[in-house]
């Protein structure tokens, strides 16, 4: 094999932080951490049937009540919830930054008949690579968490709000960070990250970083940096970029404890 192809190789399959993990603390890195070795297990991560089973309808009911007929999924990755919108009717363009997400997104729904609308797209450009409005965008996962200047999370909120309808949503997830920061990590371990025999946990948090450990049944192991964004925080920012009214659900709840949510959804209206 000649040297490059090698190196092509195991740029696929390993994730490379240099020599010290910590300091990177770089919104562009995503690229690097979505690599083909992990991207290939994320859907043993989430566990698809009972990430649904956990969500019920919640989305669908909330654009529904919303008359959304057009969505952006702008975090794509494998395609969960493009997919389950598509099934259930909805018009979806399917956006990530990742072309290894996208690929396997695709594939995801090839294999259940559909085909999906994939497009690559950066949010910090969403605009220049998409040119078509949206009743709502949802950014979930946990995703937003990639962006590590504030810059960027104006430049993406804002970019979301502009390829929005007049009265659209942007619903958007984070973690629980405030509880991780202020009082360590705990999880219930019941939504988003379902997989069963998949361990999820934070190797080091700080104000600026949580870096967060992924190991698979076969041993391999992968991590992903990300800033530990405070819930009012977000909402903040999102009020800032001009979003009228935000609402925010605990795990999928419309009255909880804040302490013992393991993720925050908000859904942010412009009208
Ligand atoms: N929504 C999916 C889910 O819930 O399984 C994927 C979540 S994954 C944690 C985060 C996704 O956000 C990745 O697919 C990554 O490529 C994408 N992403 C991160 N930063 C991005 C950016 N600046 N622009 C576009 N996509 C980005």
């Amino acid at each position: 094999m000649k040297t490059e192809y090698r190196d092509l190789n195991l740029r696929r399959q390993r994730q490379d932080y240099g020599s010290d993990p910590l300091s990177v603390r770089k919104t562009d890195h995503y690229q690097a951490e979505y690599i083909q070795s992990f991207v290939s297990k994320w859907d043993r991560l989430i566990g698809w049937d009972l990430r649904e089973e956990s969500e019920g309808d919640f989305f669908i009911d909330i654009l529904r009540r919303h008359g959304v007929k057009k969505i952006l999924d702008a975090a794509t990755g494998t395609g969960f919830h493009s997919i389950r919108l598509l099934k259930a009717g909805f018009d979806v363009v399917s956006a990530d930054g990742s072309p290894e997400m996208l690929a396997k997104a695709f594939e995801n729904g090839r294999r259940q008949g559909l085909i999906l609308r994939t497009v690559q797209a950066d949010w910090r450009w969403l605009n220049r690579d998409i040119h078509e409005q949206f009743d709502a965008i949802l950014c979930l996962g946990n995703s937003f968490t990639h962006l590590f200047a504030e810059n960027d999370r104006r430049r993406t909120l804002a970019e979301f709000y502009a390829a929005l309808n007049h009265d659209g949503i942007l619903i958007l997830d984070q973690r629980n960070y405030d509880v991780i920061l202020d009082q360590g990590y705990r999880s219930k371990h019941a939504y988003y990250y379902c997989g069963q025999d998949v361990k999820v946990e934070p190797e080091y948090v700080d104000e600026g970083l949580a870096r967060f450990r992924y190991q698979f049944p076969d041993q391999s192991v992968f991590h992903l940096n990300m800033y530990p964004l405070r819930k009012q925080y977000t909402c903040r920012l999102l009020r800032e970029v001009g979003f009228q009214k935000i609402k925010t659900y605990g795990d999928f709840q419309e009255t909880y404890r804040h302490e013992d949510q393991d993720f925050f959804i908000h859904i942010a209206s412009k009208q």
